[in-house]
This record gives C-alpha cells, structure tokens and sequence, in this order.
C-alpha cells in the first residue's frame, strides 16, 4: 500500500493538470518496479497498490520497496519545474491467513500510515502490535470527544521575549491534556489523531478562547507597559471555516481581549487551502496579528509569500538547535531572518536553548525569541508567578530577562 508524500502540496501549488500528470508517471515507475505477473493499481487520490506474486521471503517485498522508494526520488519533471515526492509504503504478507482480499488492504493500509507517522519516506511491514495501535487509535479518538466534554485540556504558556529589551511581550498558548490514566500528554501524543477526525477545530477553539480570557485578565492585573499578547495555534482545517473571522470576532469579544493583542499562528500549510488568501485578508482586516508558524519546514512558494498579508515568521526549532554548530543551519537562519525583514515581516525565534544561541539571533536583529532559555511553558498559575515576579517590582532593571550580549 502506497500514498505519495506532500502529493497533495504539488496539486495545490501546481494545479491539477500537473498532479494529474505526476500520478501517471508515478504509475509507469511503479510498473517497471515489479515482474510481468505482479499487479500494480491505483486505489484513488494518490494511493497506490502492489500486488506481488510467489515471493520467496519477506525480504523480496522490502526489497522491492526500496527499488520503488529510490525510482520515486528522482525529480518528476512537471511543466518545466523540477518536483520531488517520496512514497510512504505499508507491507502486509497474505499467508498469515486472512479470510479477506480487503482484510490484507486494510492491514497493508494500516502499516502505511505507521510508515507516515514514524516520518515517511519509508515503508513499514504490518505486524499484530500495529493493529493494536490502530484499535488503540480510535480508543484515543473516543477518548477526546470525552475528554472536551469533561473539560480535561488545559493551557500552558511559554514566554515570548523581546530581544531588543529584554522584556516579556507575552506566552504563547500550548494545549496540554491532563489525561486521567495517563498522565499529562504534549500535542504530539494527540494531535495528529485530533487532526485527522477534526477534533481539532472543538479543541483549538477553546484554547483560543481560554487563552484569551487569560491573557485580558494578565493585562488588567499587571501594568506591563506594553499589554501582554496572546499567541494562539491554528491548524490549516480552520481555513476551510467559512464563518472562521465572525467566530473569532466572538471569541475576543467574550474575552474583552483587542485584536492587536492576539497573535494567530498559521503553517505554510494552512497557505494552500483554497481561499487562504480572503481568509487571511478578513482575520487581518479584525485587526489581529499573524505570524507564520515553522517557518522553513512547509513547502511554500517565496513567490507568492508576500502576497499574504503575514506579519511575522517564526524560524522552526530545527533550525535554531544546530545554529552555532553547523554553518549551514546558521545560513538558513541568517536567510530566512533576511527575507523575513525584506518582506516586511518580524522574526521569532523558536526552540532558543542556549545563551549562544540567542546572542546570535541578536546580532542577525531577530525581534523576538522563545524557549527553554528563557522558560519552558508554564500551567498558568505559573505564568502568574513568572509576571508578578517580573511586574511586581519597582525596578525596571529586574523587569528583564537577562539577554546575553551581542558578539
Ligand atoms: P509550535 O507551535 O511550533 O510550538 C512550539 C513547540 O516547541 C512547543 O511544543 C514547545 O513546548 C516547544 N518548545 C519551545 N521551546 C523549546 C525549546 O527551547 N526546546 C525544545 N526542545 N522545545 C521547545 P508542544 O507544546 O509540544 O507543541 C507542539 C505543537 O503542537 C506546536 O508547535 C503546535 O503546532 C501544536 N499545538 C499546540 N497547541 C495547539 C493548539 O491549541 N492548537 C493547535 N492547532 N495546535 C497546537
Ligand atoms: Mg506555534
Ligand atoms: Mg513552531
């Protein structure tokens, strides 16, 4: 079982016609992959199966994956651009005796999207584990649409710092689960099963809310001199919300939050749903800020980037961690904090960890950072302590976070 990687990223920048055309020539590289009595088909979308007959051991079919996997890395040639994809690939094996074609599909399906999960680019063979983690996957499902009901997810706030001053300029809102067996979850345990059920939208909608209410009751009770701000995920799902502007106008309004103190973050993702541009446009025209989340990861289009009416970036994790020991991460930061600031945009760093790393993000005049150097996300009342600790003091010297020097 096998479904391109990003294919759904080349339709959507490079039209239909030319996700068309890429879907047949992925056919004719899987066609000369197999022998004359195997069976190649396309299943729909850009999902492919295998079929192969008589093979002697396992090791015949995870060889003809990676025959598979090295003939779809090479460039596809599209309308005069060079496209890259990769497969993620699931193996199942007929003699551990299924009653069922569709029982094999479905087994093979299941080790393809372990495949996906654990990165892609690969292929994974089925074994009785995976179909436990399937059945496990919508015991999570059932086990979110309970846990909104029992108001089990909670907010964490991680500063967000200035790097001119020094001072806080405010959290960025990250949903936890406070899970009654197993403890508290980070995003990447349930997100993704969020996100693909749609749970996700029930889920980002109260965290913006929650965060909101919070940060208008941070702003009353401390005199910041800037008001804090709240910066707030949104997944690319919101995009296709047709009432998406008048339901956060809503939310601010019950929050008695202003729009200038809400940051919305985005992916390059969320750029390629259709309409993302009226979308942006009318968030944008509340008056609220948007901030372009993982900056580098996605497979945006630097031509039109700047059509986007997109207020600051934020430089993934990946980059920052290997800044100060690899030359080339660091020119990718130096490129992306360039073009940012040419396009008009504010740069946050994310993932800062250490002093090193945030002198030279100083010296590059990257706007603002986030990370464990400064603090890790905090439960609220935390973040409550973290700003009267800073705000509850006369001096203005002690209002900041030490910046290391520049140099
Ligand atoms: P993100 O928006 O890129 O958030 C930053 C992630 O980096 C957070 O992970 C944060 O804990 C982590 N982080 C921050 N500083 C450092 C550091 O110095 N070192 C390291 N190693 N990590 C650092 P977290 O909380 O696990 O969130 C993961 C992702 O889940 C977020 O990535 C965001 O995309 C998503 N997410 C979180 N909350 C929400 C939400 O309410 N709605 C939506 N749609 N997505 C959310
Ligand atoms: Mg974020
Ligand atoms: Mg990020």
């Amino acid at each position: 079982f096998l479904d391109l990687d990003r294919f759904k990223v080349i339709n959507d920048s490079l039209g239909h016609e030319a996700g068309d055309r890429m879907l047949s020539r992925t056919a004719r590289r899987l066609e000369a992959c197999v022998r004359g009595g195997d069976t190649v088909a396309r299943l729909g979308g850009d999902e492919f199966t295998v079929l192969l007959e008589d093979i002697r051991s396992a090791a015949d079919a995870t060889r003809v994956a990676e025959k598979i996997q090295r003939e779809l890395s090479r460039p596809f040639s599209l309308g005069g651009q060079e496209v890259f994809t990769t497969a993620s690939i699931g193996i199942a094996f007929s003699k551990t005796g299924y009653d069922k074609p569709v029982e094999l599909l479905r087994d093979a399906d299941i080790a393809m999207y372990r495949a996906k999960m654990q990165g892609k680019a690969r292929h994974e063979v089925f074994d009785h584990e995976m179909h436990a983690r399937a059945v496990a996957l919508l015991q999570t499902e059932n086990d979110i649409r309970r846990a909104l009901d029992r108001k089990e997810f909670t907010v964490y706030y991680q500063p967000i710092v200035s790097m001119k001053t020094g001072e806080l300029q405010g959290f960025e809102a990250l949903v936890r689960w406070e899970h009654p067996d197993r403890g508290l979850l980070l995003p990447g345990e349930f997100l993704d099963v969020a996100d693909d059920t749609g749970l996700i939208m029930p889920i980002s909608w109260w965290v913006l809310r929650e965060a909101c209410r919070q940060l208008r009751l941070w702003q009353k009770r401390f005199a910041t001199g800037t008001p804090l701000s709240a910066s707030v995920n949104l997944s690319a799902r919101h995009f296709t919300q047709p009432d998406l502007a008048d339901e956060l106008t809503a939310a601010l309004a019950s929050a008695g939050l202003e729009p200038q103190w809400l940051n919305l973050e985005i992916t390059e993702g969320a750029l390629m749903e259709d309409k993302a541009i009226d979308q942006l446009t009318r968030l944008k025209a509340l008056g609220v800020d948007l901030h372009l989340d993982d900056f580098g990861t996605g497979y945006s289009s630097l031509n039109y980037l700047h059509r986007f009416p997109i207020d600051a970036s934020k430089i993934d994790r990946s980059f920052v961690s290997g800044m100060v020991e690899d030359p080339e991460k660091a020119q990718i930061v130096q490129t992306i904090v360039n073009l940012s600031h040419n396009l008009g945009m504010k740069v946050v760093a994310e993932g800062v960890e250490t002093a090193e790393q945030a002198a030279r993000l100083r010296l590059l005049n990257c706007e603002y950072a986030q990370g464990f150097l400064y603090s890790r996300p905090l439960p609220a009342y935390e973040a409550d302590k973290l700003i009267a600790s800073l705000y509850g003091t006369r001096s203005p010297k002690a209002r900041q976070f030490r910046l290391p020097a520049c140099g």
